[in-house]
């Protein structure tokens, strides 16, 4: 258990102990709380894959020999993809793509290109619903069935590493993944880059606390994040880090 969700927890005690003195106003305040609280936590578990709650992911690597970070880019493959691929070209960065199956029907040349030029592609689910958390587990399966089909038929590779849309996984994406048979790969470098406009502040989040083993989360599908990459490969040269494709940053394989 993470030091994080400790805190929360203990949080959570405070606040149920400060309840404790309203018991005589309303008997049924802890009940609540304890409800409350047992939705917050599954809440909290299911949608951080960092936490390793339900499954263990591959978040970072201190322990890897250099000092490398890892690049991975989630919801490609789109028309941006390639302007990120001749950002990594140019630094001489390779790095993981998680795609969504929908998008390499769209673009199977990207996807092939993103293959071609040395990167390993995985698994992001077919269509990359915001329903995620409420899926069926047959649904689920299906859903990552269905992208490394499509995967398969455009770029001859069998996805075997699965990045959960939203960092979701709970016990229906558990079972799911049991059936598949992929392993999940997290981050535990994510500046928010969907939801942020200022690159600075994405920067900033990415560089404060970088460490050897880090494994960054970006999105490729974002026309923001060419620049934004291209001003961390140099921060990261100044800084003396290397950087690693992440199945190498885990020593592990991309493909069945
Ligand atoms: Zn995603």
């Amino acid at each position: 258990m993470t030091f994080k969700l400790i805190k929360i927890l203990f949080g959570v005690a405070a606040i149920a102990a400060i309840f404790q003195f309203y018991r005589e106003i309303w008997p049924f305040w802890p009940v609540l709380l304890i409800c409350i609280s047992y939705i917050l936590v599954v809440l909290i578990l299911s949608t951080n894959v960092q936490f390793n709650f339900f499954v263990k992911a591959y978040n970072n690597n201190p322990a890897y020999p250099d000092n490398s970070v890892a690049f991975s880019f989630d919801d490609g493959p789109t028309e941006n993809t390639l302007e990120i691929l001749e950002v990594l070209d140019k630094y001489q960065t390779k790095a993981a793509f998680f795609c969504i199956g929908r998008n390499i029907e769209k673009h199977p040349e990207i996807f092939r290109e993103i293959i071609k030029r040395g990167h390993i592609v995985g698994n992001h689910t077919y269509s990359h619903t915001r329903k995620m958390g409420f899926l069926r587990t047959k649904i689920i399966q299906k859903e990552i069935e269905q992208c490394n089909k499509i995967a398969e038929n455009m770029g001859g590779v069998k996805m075997k590493l699965f990045r959960p849309p939203f960092g979701i996984i709970n016990p229906k994406t558990k079972r799911a993944l049991q059936k598949t048979g992929h392993r999940v790969i997290g981050w535990n470098i994510r500046p928010y880059d969907a939801v942020t406009k200022s690159p600075d502040k994405i920067i900033l989040r990415i560089t404060k606390n970088l460490k050897k083993g880090d494994l960054i989360l970006l999105h490729d599908n974002k026309p923001k994040t060419t620049a934004i990459l291209e001003q961390l490969l140099v921060i990261l040269e100044q800084r003396n880090f290397g950087t690693v494709r992440p199945d190498k940053l885990f020593d592990i394989h991309a493909y069945n």
